[in-house]
């Protein structure tokens, strides 16, 4: 079976994974780079519980320990795979914690709850697993295409779709899968598809060394002006320590070159780091960023069959778990595609067929080119 994958993120390259392992023919079409968005930029931490109590819950079990025999299987020390511990905590401006809660944070944060240990969080390097996913598929087979896809291919009413259109020409496969994080909203003139959205995150990178150790932080920090921001701090094996804070919702760019940080907002995650840890503050920033979560109306992603097509699929909406959840994502996907079944995720409560299709003609993008 030949199966197109449309977009090179986290989750076309780890569906493109378990699809060539058990011997499918696959073909990923990316647009501008492979992970040149959200995968790429994203905090890249797993959780095994967090989403106890939730639909979400078993997927995202079941990519914990994925990932887990992935760097095993593969060596994930290549994309920074480790287990660590976890943080939780408050401060601010004007707030004095007495001595510092950890050794690398300054006195303006208070550490009030372990939140996670090395045997329920772990993290990677979301650019390189991707491309660690990525390359393991072409291993098996699979291939990568750098071209934009701007249709489907398929006979007015027919429940089959016969192949995707890149850059004006007609590639055919025997099944399809819209993959394209937020930007999968393009494919709702092509398919009936529910409405996927980006929501707005940006992120720094700073080059610290051996200053900080394996410990990531969740913490509510109170601004100058009151306002308090929720950052997230996850030092990686590689040296380098990345944090995320202030979301917005601008609308998305047709092109993922053109996402670039809201005015400000840069310079202001800047400053909170500088004050929030003395190692930040004196560490050298090799990244600043943004990137777009893909997110539904429910907030679950889209993992199926199109409804009323035969062999069209979605994979997206996986909003802020895509890295930890794509690894079952993938497998459940593989499944589904080559023996119309997932075995291992009950994928019932992602059908996209509870969401009523995206009205195309409602399509309004931040387009710039
Ligand atoms: C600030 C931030 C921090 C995050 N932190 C975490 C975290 O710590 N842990 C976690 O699990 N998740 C995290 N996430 C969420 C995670 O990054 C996303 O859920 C995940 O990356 C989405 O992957 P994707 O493959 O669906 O989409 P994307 O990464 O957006 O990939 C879609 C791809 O499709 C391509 N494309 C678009 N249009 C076309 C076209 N017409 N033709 C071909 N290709 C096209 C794009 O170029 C892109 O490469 C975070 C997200 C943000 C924004």
């Amino acid at each position: 079976m030949r199966v197109l994958i449309c977009g090179g993120g986290v989750i076309g390259a780890s569906l493109a994974y378990f699809l060539a392992r058990r011997g499918a023919e696959v073909l990923v079409v990316e647009r501008t780079g492979l992970a040149c968005a959200a995968s790429g930029k994203s905090g890249g931490f797993l959780a095994l519980d967090w989403c106890e109590g939730t639909p979400l819950d078993g997927l995202a079990r079941a990519s914990f320990a994925l990932h887990a025999e992935l760097a095993g299987t593969l060596g994930g020390e290549a994309w920074g795979y480790r287990r660590l511990d976890t943080y939780g905590g408050y401060g601010g401006a004007g707030h004095d914690a007495g001595e510092p809660a950890l050794p690398w944070l300054s006195r303006r944060v208070s550490v009030s709850r372990r939140l996670g240990t090395a045997r329920s969080t772990a993290q990677v390097d979301p650019a390189a697993f991707t491309a660690a996913m990525m390359h393991a598929a072409q291993s098996h087979g699979a291939g990568l295409h750098l071209g934009q896809v701007t249709g489907m291919v398929r006979e007015e009413g027919a429940a089959e779709v016969r192949g995707i259109v890149v850059d004006g020409e007609v590639v055919t496969g025997d099944a399809v899968v819209v993959a394209m994080g937020p930007w999968s909203i393009l494919a709702t003139p092509w398919l009936p598809l529910p409405g996927v959205f980006g929501l707005k995150g940006h992120s720094l990178l700073f080059a610290t060394g051996a200053d900080v150790p394996a410990q990531a932080l969740f913490l509510e920090y109170e601004e100058p002006d009151g306002e308090v921001l929720t950052p997230e701090l996850f030092p990686r094996r590689d040296g380098t320590t990345y944090v995320c804070a202030i979301s917005s919702e601008p609308p998305l760019p047709l092109d993922p070159v053109d996402v670039a940080p809201d005015p400000g907002a840069i310079e202001r995650l800047e400053a909170m780091c500088r004050a929030l840890s003395p190692v930040l503050a004196r560490a050298p920033v090799v990244a600043r960023q943004a990137c777009y979560r893909p997110v539904t109306r429910d907030g679950l992603p889209l993992i199926g069959r199109v409804p009323g097509l035969d062999n069209a699929y979605v994979a997206t909406g996986h909003s802020v778990w895509g890295i930890l959840n794509a690894p079952a994502t993938g497998q459940a996907m593989a499944d589904l595609i080559l023996d119309g079944v997932s075995r291992t995720i009950d994928l019932a409560q992602f059908d996209p067929a509870r969401l009523r299709p995206f009205d195309p003609t409602r399509l309004q993008l931040g387009s710039t080119r």
